[in-house]
């Protein structure tokens, strides 16, 4: 798709721009890393960042509106609508450069495109080598909780509206940007406050870490947990069988995996060719360790959490169907599980995954846009993860596309992002602000 091309004037300024401002794209995804913003269901502590976010939005002349997820008429009773979390002190955020209104009928020709980050993070848990909300940055990575996942995309974004602003490059049309509030954890209810609202724009862009690739479609995903429990133990003084949730929940777990290699097998859309679709046991628990000689007994219940991922078009009926499907067999065939209960439940909502047409014009101005941004041979993937984008995708007339840094250690410890990725990705989404407001 790509192809190399000598610069225009204009595209030039805007690469001279970013050269120059290497410093400020660093700083401003600094600044938001040292901002703590964990998402701990049902609350989450972004409004600090979020304020941080609209203030420097409004500096560079965005228009900024602020507002909650649940105060937008009929969210909740939207069928995307994920109950039970709290959103005091959690705005969203939205900063616009050009007259965009929403809810209002474009003059013809008029064109936008919206970037869309979110500023929550998985909570800081043990210690890394570098400080959670530090901002470190040492061998051309830049660490800290939340700058690849994705406070990193977040700054470049913000930072290729200032370059247009302040290069007073002629736009035919708007360019927004977007800070949700409570991705994480399944979250997603802001980003469909963001749609509700009314920033249906002709194309949006979300910088989540995808390694520098284009990605027209995203996994999807389920968090589960089950349970396996018996009434009684005995300690094995002459039962002929001890019913035993531990060894039952091992053959759940190994069925589950067999499960997951069906799934892959299966056909899938094009979209997601080459992929494999991974079951991660988050969680395996029963029993506790204990000083020798304090208690010998088989628990009484275990517990495993699980993430399984999926491709678009696997539904939360079918893949809930396949679990279910799957432990009666085995509660039929293994007498190990039909000794025991079992209960399953989600932990996140169902994820769908979800993809834009091949032939999607964001895509080419991307590939166009990276290319002149010094990336040579864009690739063009899905993204290898579950996210919000489907809340576009699926439940607002914006196509949406992925394009975000390299980086590591998302939801752990000592997370990094690429500090060159985070210059390309501020040139290539001013290049491709002004390829698609043309
Ligand atoms: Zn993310």
């Amino acid at each position: 798709m790509s192809t190399s091309t000598t610069p225009t004037r204009d595209q030039q300024r805007i690469l001279d721009w970013v050269d120059e401002h290497r410093d400020d794209v660093i700083a401003l995804t600094q600044a938001l890393v040292r901002i703590p913003s964990e998402n701990k269901p049902p609350h989450g502590a972004e409004k600090e960042c979020q304020r941080f976010i609209a203030d420097t939005l409004r500096e560079i002349g965005c228009r900024v509106d602020e507002f909650r997820p649940d105060s937008v008429p009929g969210i909740t009773e939207h069928p995307a609508w994920w109950p039970g979390r709290d959103y005091t002190d959690r705005p969203n955020v939205v900063g616009v450069l050009g007259d965009f209104q929403p809810h209002q009928t474009r003059p013809l020709g008029r064109k936008s495109l919206l970037f869309s980050g979110h500023a929550d993070v998985t909570p800081a848990v043990g210690d890394g080598q570098y400080g959670w909300w530090d901002g470190t940055i040492a061998d051309g990575k830049l660490y800290g909780r939340g700058s690849c996942d994705m406070k990193g995309g977040l700054a470049a974004a913000i930072a290729a509206v200032r370059c247009l602003k302040e290069l007073k490059l002629e736009l035919n049309g708007d360019v927004l940007v977007e800070s949700v509030v409570d991705e994480e954890f399944g979250g997603a209810n802001g980003t469909l406050a963001g749609r509700l609202r009314g920033y249906n724009t002709d194309a949006a862009v979300v910088p989540e870490p995808n390694n520098m690739v284009i990605s027209r479609a995203h996994r999807g995903g389920l968090q589960f947990r089950i349970r396996t429990s018996v009434q009684s133990i005995g300690m094995g003084f002459g039962e002929a069988v001890l019913p035993d949730p531990v060894t039952a929940l091992a053959h759940i777990l190994v069925g589950l995996e067999r499960l997951n290699r069906d799934y892959n097998a299966r056909p899938r859309p094009a979209a997601y060719e080459g992929d494999t679709f991974p079951i991660m046991p988050l969680l395996f628990h029963a029993g506790e360790v204990l000083p020798w000689g304090s208690g010998d007994a088989i628990p009484d219940s275990a517990v495993c959490d699980v993430w399984f991922e999926i491709p678009e078009g696997v539904t939360e009926a079918g893949l809930k169907g396949d679990i279910h499907g799957l432990i009666h067999r085995l509660a039929k065939e293994e007498p190990t599980v039909q000794r025991v209960q079992w209960e399953m439940e989600d932990q996140t909502r169902f994820l769908p995954g979800s993809s834009i047409p091949a032939d999607s014009p964001i895509l080419k101005v991307l590939d166009a846009s990276l290319t002149l941004a010094g990336w040579p041979k864009p690739v063009h993937a899905n993204a290898p993860f579950a996210c919000d984008v489907f809340m576009f995708n699926l439940h607002s007339p914006t196509p949406c596309a992925l394009l975000g840094p390299r980086g590591g250690n998302a939801h752990t410890r000592d997370e990094w992002v690429e500090v060159e990725d985070l210059i390309t990705l501020t040139k290539t989404f001013a290049l491709a602000t002004l390829a698609w407001l043309k």
